[in-house]
């Protein structure tokens, strides 16, 4: 008895073997190879466990792979999955938004992992503020007097409306009144806030004596926002911020913008339409501007705030800062992000500015490359002129110049085909037009190319 017991426990695979087995192996970019080191350790520990209590046969190696499997397959349904973006849309809201820069999820790993003067000064050995390093390189990079960061845009504007706007007046052109994705009303925040939403013009014409004759002495903000998702066309008339800014130094009441994107480059350098940049607000006057880290800007999910000392530092001092406040993961990425764009030429190295960067026909090439590698399944695959968008709330009407993979169905079910691409690990999410699937090189990472390519066969094949 004693014998068959140390025979069959003798019978248990080396944990390497299980490691380098394929199936188990694969799991380990999706879930970390600690989780599938300890997934194999839990299967081990049971089967011991089991053998010492009944000394049973131990499980064929088979079973034991497919136990690991099951565990890592829960491990995997349990967290965030790298995915590759095939849609074209660059700052895809629901795909994460921006990809963060090398330099930021080094600079993660590294504030992360350890301890970290994340509100200590070192110089005095005493509580230090979590915002001063941040605050200083986004003065640098804006021209701004001060900077704050929280969360995100929405808690970047429900941070100043609940500072200055409660139980008073903020006057808001007619055409800004704006829904943004995830339930975000301007005119409900404006209410949760306890703010009174003072709307001024028409939908389509708005002009400074509209602001000028909404002013009365409960009046604490005028408050202008980014058209993040909707353009409005023909006979227009929009209020010039620089001079919306100068009503309110010249009445005493500060002028809001809520940005939205905040993009620091210009995007007509990438064959865009202009988008107003975060500079160009500071230099128009604008009392306090509120934007997205993670939109134009190529960083974490944070709620950046510049603005006059005097107003930042209110908004500093508003106890309800600390349930808005950033971690110090962000902090290392946000201030990661920030110093490529202080570095000449540094902007390319943020993954959203090498996407837009991309040429037309390195894209074409790419997919020509890919095609190539398909043989027999290439027929149902064309190379086609496609349109990117940016997404993210930023730019809503401009196309950029792309190339996609177009996939035709012999089922001629597009979606079935697209729901097979998210079925692969890592998952491709494509995008479908009329009866094909789409992949979007815009988006695919140059890296992600070889892996689309087996995946293409495999799905179609
Ligand atoms: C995107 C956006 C927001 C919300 O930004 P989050 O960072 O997602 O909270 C707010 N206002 C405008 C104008 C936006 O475009």
């Amino acid at each position: 008895m004693r014998a068959a017991y140390a025979m069959s426990l003798r019978d248990i695979p080396a944990v390497h073997r299980l490691l380098a087995e394929p199936r188990i192996a694969g799991f380990s970019p999706l879930v970390g190879p600690e989780t599938v080191k300890d997934a194999i350790d839990a299967v081990i520990a049971e089967i011991r466990r089991s053998a010492a209590d009944r000394s049973p046969a131990v499980p064929q190696f088979e079973a034991i792979v497919a136990a690991v499997c099951e565990r890592l397959a829960v491990a995997e349904r349990d967290g965030l999955l790298d995915v590759i973006n095939g849609t074209g849309i660059l700052l895809h809201t629901n795909l994460g938004r921006a990809p963060l820069a090398r330099e930021a999820t080094d600079a993660i790993g590294a504030i992360a992992r350890g301890y970290s003067n994340l509100e200590f000064d070192l110089e005095s050995g005493t509580r230090g503020s979590r915002y001063e390093r941040i605050g200083g390189l986004l003065r640098e990079v804006s021209g701004a007097e001060d900077a704050l960061v929280v969360n995100n845009c929405a808690a970047a504007v429900l941070l100043v409306l609940d500072t200055f706007a409660k139980s008073r007046e903020v006057v808001v052109a007619r055409n800004q009144l704006i829904e943004i994705g995830g339930g975000f009303r301007l005119p409900d925040v404006l209410a949760r806030s306890g703010a009174t939403l003072v709307e001024v013009g028409t939908t389509n014409k708005v002009y400074l004596r509209d602001f000028e004759q909404a002013l009365t002495p409960r009046t604490a903000l005028l408050l202008r926002s980014h058209n993040s998702n909707f353009s409005i066309e023909g006979f227009v008339a929009d209020v010039n911020p620089g001079e919306l800014a100068a009503l309110g130094r010249r009445v005493g009441i500060p002028v809001v913008e809520d940005l939205g994107s905040g993009a620091l480059e210009d995007l007509a350098d990438y064959g865009l339409p202009h988008e107003r940049t975060v500079v160009d607000a500071v230099r128009d006057g604008v009392d306090l501007i509120a934007f997205s880290g993670d939109k134009l800007l190529g960083g974490p999910q944070a709620g950046i705030i510049l603005g006059r000392a005097p107003l930042v530092a209110r908004l500093r001092a508003n106890p309800l800062l600390r349930a808005l406040r950033v971690d110090k993961a962000t902090l290392a990425a946000l201030g990661a992000t920030l110093r490529l764009y202080l570095e000449p030429g540094g902007a390319k190295r943020v993954p959203l500015y090498a996407m837009l960067g991309y040429s037309v026909e390195a894209l074409r090439e790419r997919a020509a490359q890919i095609q190539s590698r398909l043989s027999r399944q290439a027929r149902h695959t064309r190379v086609i002129d496609s349109e990117a968008y940016v997404g993210g709330g930023a730019l809503p009407l401009a196309r950029l110049g792309s190339v996609a993979l177009a996939i035709r169905p012999t089922s001629g079910d597009p979606n079935a085909l697209a729901a097979a691409f998210r079925r692969e690990r890592p998952p491709i999410v494509g995008r479908v037009e009329g009866d094909e699937l789409l992949l979007d090189l815009r988006t695919i990472h140059p890296d992600q190319d070889a892996y689309v390519a087996e995946a293409l066969a495999r799905v179609i094949g």
